[in-house]
């Protein structure tokens, strides 16, 4: 999976993917991370990617040529057209959900906006879809950009390995995850729930299924609305929430 990066400030992307899980997808090829500057689609020799905003107030916006170049480059540089994700406070909340319909993509652009932002018409006529990271204004997109493709990244078939999935986490299957405990097993008189050391793995699934179910329902109960349930399932809410 190919994840391009449109940004003023590629310097930025350098170092969160050099590491652990998404560095070692990017060097076995499963995906990769390309990341351009927009400067270098601009025509002028000061290399001027932004401009003031018609009809006055403060902040500068970024100008549509450089970033629709950028597009254009792009989209002639793969076998298929790439998705064109605009990350934007204004955009529709990512989700896991939204990451596993993303995950399905061969190639994603996204634009980091900067400033105020980006000049409207960016939007409404070469973007497929704005996406925010949550109701709060940061700086500029990179950021954004970086949770969004760490996200969906490791959603990539194989990017965990075979001994992880991404199936077990949190929103996956609607649910939050389960708690995890690690040696030792008494930690200052702390101990690991016995189950966890019985071998018993039809046990230990149960219990497991019984913590996420707990945890949802303490924690983010809107949640249980939409998650698929088996009877049994029903049957542990039922004494959970009694
Ligand atoms: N004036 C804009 C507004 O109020 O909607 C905010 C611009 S923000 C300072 C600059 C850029 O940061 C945006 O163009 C966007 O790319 C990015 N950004 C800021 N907050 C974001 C969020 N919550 N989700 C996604 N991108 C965000």
């Amino acid at each position: 999976m190919e994840f391009n990066v449109l940004t003023l400030f590629p310097g930025m992307f350098s170092s969160p993917f050099n590491y652990s899980i998404l560095k070692k997808a990017q060097d076995k090829g499963i995906i990769r991370i390309i990341v351009y500057n927009i400067r270098d689609f601009t025509q002028d020799k000061h290399r001027i990617a932004d401009d003031y905003p018609y009809g006055g107030g403060g902040g500068m916006v970024l100008k549509i040529e450089p970033i629709v170049k950028a597009i254009e480059f792009v989209q002639t540089r793969g076998p298929t057209e790439a998705r064109v994700i605009l990350m934007s406070p204004q955009g529709k909340l990512f989700c896991q959900k939204k990451a596993k319909e993303l995950a399905k993509e061969s190639r994603l652009i996204i634009i980091c906006g900067h400033y105020e932002g980006i000049d409207e018409r960016l939007s409404h006529y070469y973007v497929d879809e704005e996406i925010s990271i949550g109701d709060y204004v940061l700086t500029g997109g990179e950021l954004p950009a970086m949770v969004l493709i760490d996200t969906v990244a490791r959603l990539a078939p194989q990017a965990l390995g075979n001994e992880v999935s991404s199936s077990r986490d949190s929103f996956y299957h609607g649910l939050l995850d389960y708690p995890h405990y690690t040696r030792p097993a008494d930690f200052c008189g702390r101990k690991v729930p016995e189950v966890l050391l019985s071998g018993n793995h039809q046990a230990i699934e149960k219990w497991r299924r019984a913590e996420a179910l707990r945890r949802t329902w303490e924690r983010r109960p809107e949640l249980l609305k939409e998650a698929p349930f088996s009877m049994e399932d029903l049957e542990l809410l039922s004494k959970i929430s009694s």
